[in-house]
């Protein structure tokens, strides 16, 4: 377990020292996000360049930028090449599946050790989401899953923005 534990924290600080997709995208054709932990300091700017539709779009690109620690920064370093070529709805599924794998149900106040089922598990792929099952070891530290969960719900924004408020 303790080996585990070591990987899980090699693969973070890997993305912490080498974070992927880093920089910025210009705005338009990219939407911009920013998200904010004021627990922690955590701030994370998210661009995002989707080729097509809300529905049937497909993320082309995506650049992170912030600062913070190193949870907050490797998780969205994670992200950022999780995303990239999957389809809009395909990035909405994984956010859910990243936030369930932090036992986040949207309901606040929840947060004792009461493993919740990780939803998944679905047959051939044994690691849906790969380094990204390296920031479940942060479950433990309350604190920590809003840095773990804020490039996330920072590029949640982003997809909400790309989704034309008005049919066309
Ligand atoms: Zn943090």
């Amino acid at each position: 377990m303790a080996g585990l534990e070591d990987l899980y924290r090699e693969i973070i600080l890997d993305h912490y020292r080498s974070p992927r997709n880093r920089g910025e995208l210009p705005v338009p054709p990219a939407v911009m996000a920013e998200g904010h932990n004021p627990l922690c300091g955590d701030e994370i700017t998210v661009y995002l360049d989707v080729d097509g539709g809300p529905d049937d779009g497909v993320v082309r690109d995506v650049k992170v930028a912030g600062q913070g620690c190193s949870i907050s920064q490797s998780s969205a370093s994670m992200m950022s090449q999780a995303v990239i070529g999957k389809t809009v709805p395909e990035v909405r599924a994984l956010v859910r599946r990243f936030k369930g794998l932090m036992s986040i149900e949207d309901a606040d106040g929840a947060g004792d050790g009461d493993a919740a089922a990780v939803p998944g598990a679905t047959g051939d792929d044994p690691h849906p989401l790969g380094d990204l099952e390296a920031l479940q070891g942060v479950v433990k530290f309350p604190v920590r899953i809003k840095c773990a969960t804020l490039a996330w719900n920072t590029l949640v924004q982003a997809l909400d923005q790309e989704a034309p408020a008005s049919g066309g």
